[in-house]
């Protein structure tokens, strides 16, 4: 075992997705003691210090059951209408089962456009960290009553995985019915072999959970794969395991079998890497030598330091924060319109809500959303007169 490889509770926030059919029986409907057990095994997780989210799947399945659907072969509408009646049953079983821990659960429903658009990446970040804070466990799902098919991720897997890069997780796990990644389907191949660690998602990795279009890739294994690159390129190290037994969790505690996915490098550095490599600035803010100092030493840009705005941006794009001269020492995600941002340059954090008569955040850029892409003044200097 690598070092990198940890044990589920020595993670600091976990995202846990849950296939269908782990929760639902196509008769039965839902399994309860089996949701029992998981949520014993959550209630122990944040016992241990970890924060956890979940997100579940079963919306569709389950409505399917309460409406008496068949099981294969709805349209659209008919799997939006099922999803309407099972979400609220799912999100209360969710609730009733965590609640005998004193747990509270908080359901979010997220589309595809939630998760990429930064404004409203940055509104559903914030939603986990308070829910987070207030010590709620969110129980995430997509909103499969308003997804089309164009714009839907349709998998909870990848879903997990945007879930797990927003909320900054170092831990997903894909709860299912497979065991991990095999060699090959070991349904066909009695020699495949499950593969423990995967130090990187390289092209024969990819392979193995078979290409998209082919007969595999329906098993499921693509898109958990999928997921893998969008988790571990942020950060994020992931699990596959079986959920089939009841306390999948504790089994993961126990040595249980799975896959570990390592994750490509510290979170921080992935997510600064992305805002820095990744995206073109749309503005500009220029900031005084105070605020300068103040970032070279990791803090948020505060409004008070920013001395001009320029460009049209919304919240959540990419702005360059430059010094007095124009030379750029970092990016970051503006937490204001660009509109905005100029009414509070320069003003004090406690005097934004009355300028903009909302209570908007109190730094501008937030530490967690910049990477410092300049050199400190000095060096810059060195490096001119070189
Ligand atoms: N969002 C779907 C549901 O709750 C599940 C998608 C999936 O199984 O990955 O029914």
């Amino acid at each position: 075992m690598s070092g990198t490889r940890k044990l589920p509770s020595d993670c600091r926030r976990i995202v846990i997705k849950i296939g269908s059919a782990l929760l639902v029986d196509r008769k039965a409907g839902l399994k309860k003691a089996w949701l029992d057990a998981m949520t014993r095994d959550i209630a122990a997780l944040r016992a241990k210090g970890a924060e956890v989210m979940v997100v579940s799947s079963g919306a569709i399945a389950l409505g399917r059951t309460v409406l008496k659907l068949p099981a294969t072969g709805l349209k659209l509408e008919e799997s939006q209408g099922a999803a309407a009646v099972g979400q609220i049953a799912l999100a209360r079983a969710w609730s009733e089962s965590l609640s005998q821990h004193g747990i509270v659960a908080g359901q979010i429903l997220l589309t595809l456009g939630d998760t990429e658009q930064r404004r409203q990446y940055l509104n559903g970040r914030a939603t986990i960290n308070q829910l987070l804070k207030m010590g709620a466990v969110p129980i995430i799902n997509e909103n499969d009553t308003v997804a089309t098919s164009e714009i839907r991720y349709g998998d909870n897997d990848r879903l997990a995985a945007r879930v797990a890069t927003m909320a900054g997780a170092d831990l997903l796990v894909l709860l299912s019915d497979i065991d991990g990644l095999y060699t090959a389907p070991p349904h066909l191949d009695p020699n495949a072999m499950l593969i423990e660690e995967i130090a990187a998602i390289t092209p024969e990795i990819e392979a193995m959970a078979g290409g998209a279009g082919s007969e595999l890739s329906r098993g499921g294994m693509k898109t958990k794969i999928d997921a893998g690159k969008i988790a571990t390129t942020s950060g994020c190290a992931m699990i596959i395991a079986s959920g089939k037994m009841d306390a999948p969790i504790s089994a993961l505690e126990n040595g249980g079998r799975h896959s570990w996915f390592a994750a490509a490098t510290v979170p921080v550095t992935a997510r600064k890497t992305w805002i820095a490599g990744q995206l073109q600035p749309v503005g500009r803010i220029r900031v005084d030598a105070g605020a300068e100092k103040a970032l070279h030493s990791g803090k948020s840009l505060l409004p008070a330091g920013v001395k001009d705005v320029s460009g049209d941006f919304a919240r959540g794009d990419t702005v360059a924060i430059v010094d007095l001269a124009g030379r750029e020492i970092a990016r970051g995600l503006s937490a204001y319109d660009a509109e905005d941002a100029r009414l509070i340059a320069g003003k004090k954090t406690g005097e934004i809500a009355e300028i903009l008569g909302y209570a908007g955040r109190s730094a501008m850029v937030h530490r967690d959303d910049m990477a410092m892409t300049g050199h400190k003044g000095d060096e810059t200097k060195d490096r001119e007169n070189a």
